[in-house]
């Protein structure tokens, strides 16, 4: 029903005076990873198809946006200087299939990209345990597998529903306070006692990032590369801790890519409380974008910058309705 009205809108040119009206607005489009196996089905949020990512670049080449980088946008945002018809991409984390799929497709599109980078993702090499793990229980669930056991670093055997989501943040919650590598040892733990070693052995690179070498040679090529912490941890987090996180992800970004500058945030998981906008600043920090959908009219809290998260659960349609500014353009009268 939403995709019939969403064409019938279309063809009866509201999304063309939807971009008529939205075109003093940049409108922000961000993209994590690309799918390989199923990871689109387990993650749809996270993991987009290569092929859908085509469609969206050839969607907004043809509507002839004007793509500028984040740093122009803030910018122009704040002077009230936007050109109509701006968008801007990012790119959250650092995987290592935004580096060997998108990252190209963009470059051949002529689209400038601004990556926000989880360090710790990248300085360890390890996969993303968070993501892994629940990938590896969907899988024990799909087996019908009731119970998943493992051995703890200390040999304890431990045990849970794979559909226990309380015991999935206890052991998230754990592994943070490991070292990389031994959270991987618990993923390979989980993927023998529920018979998935080869199914692990195939897809682990699926979960990996970019090594510091790999964002070196994107950044030579035009990648703007910027913040998102160091441990993927922001929102709740006290002053100490919240610019501890930011000096760590700037010194690890600023070793490895000498000379140049990181000014611009992304919320982790979209999570941050007010009382934290001006330790950003107090850091050198000159914007944020949060998981808000909508549009960033002149005069914007640069710390509260809204952005539409592309995923595989959105169509053609749908997408289409966002980048003309339709679907903002609906949210902002709703809320008058
Ligand atoms: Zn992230």
């Amino acid at each position: 029903m939403r995709k019939i009205l969403l064409i019938l809108a279309k063809y009866s040119g509201m999304f063309f005076l939807a971009r008529f009206l939205t075109r003093r607005s940049v409108k922000i489009i961000s993209y994590h990873a690309i799918a390989a196996y199923d990871l689109n089905i387990y993650n749809p949020t996270l993991f987009l198809t290569v092929d859908k990512l085509a469609r969206r670049i050839a969607c907004m080449k043809a509507k002839k946006y004007k793509f500028i980088y984040l740093n122009e946008a803030v910018s122009r945002l704040r002077a009230g200087t936007i050109e109509p018809n701006s968008v801007v991409i990012t790119i959250d984390d650092g995987w290592q299939s935004f580096q060997d799929i998108a990252w190209p497709m963009f470059r051949q599109a002529d689209m400038p990209v601004s990556l926000y980078v989880y360090t710790e993702a990248v300085e360890s090499g390890e996969p993303n345990f968070n993501v892994a793990l629940c990938y590896l229980l969907w899988h024990a669930e799909l087996k019908g597998l009731g119970e998943v056991t493992f051995l703890d670093g200390l040999g304890e055997e431990i045990s849970f529903a794979a559909t226990d989501m309380r015991a999935q943040d206890d052991l998230m919650d754990h592994a943070a306070t490991l070292q990389p590598p031994d959270r991987t040892d618990i993923l390979d733990a989980i993927a023998e006692n529920a018979g998935l070693s080869s199914l692990w052995a195939e897809r682990r690179d699926a979960f990996v990032f970019s090594s510091p070498d790999d964002l070196r040679k994107m950044a030579a090529d035009g990648l703007d590369i910027q913040l998102h912490t160091h441990t993927h941890k922001f929102g709740g987090l006290s002053e100490a801790e919240s610019k501890s996180e930011i000096s760590q992800n700037i010194d690890r970004l600023s070793a490895w890519l000498p000379g140049k500058k990181f000014t611009h945030f992304c919320y982790p998981s979209g999570d941050y409380e007010a009382p934290q906008l001006p330790w950003l600043a107090d850091m050198g920090v000159k914007s944020a974008t949060t998981c808000e959908a909508g549009l960033n009219n002149p005069g914007v809290n640069p710390f509260l910058l809204r952005r539409f998260l592309d995923a595989d659960t959105v169509s053609d349609i749908e997408f289409e309705a966002e980048v003309t500014g339709f679907l903002p353009w609906l949210r902002c009268l709703r809320r008058g």
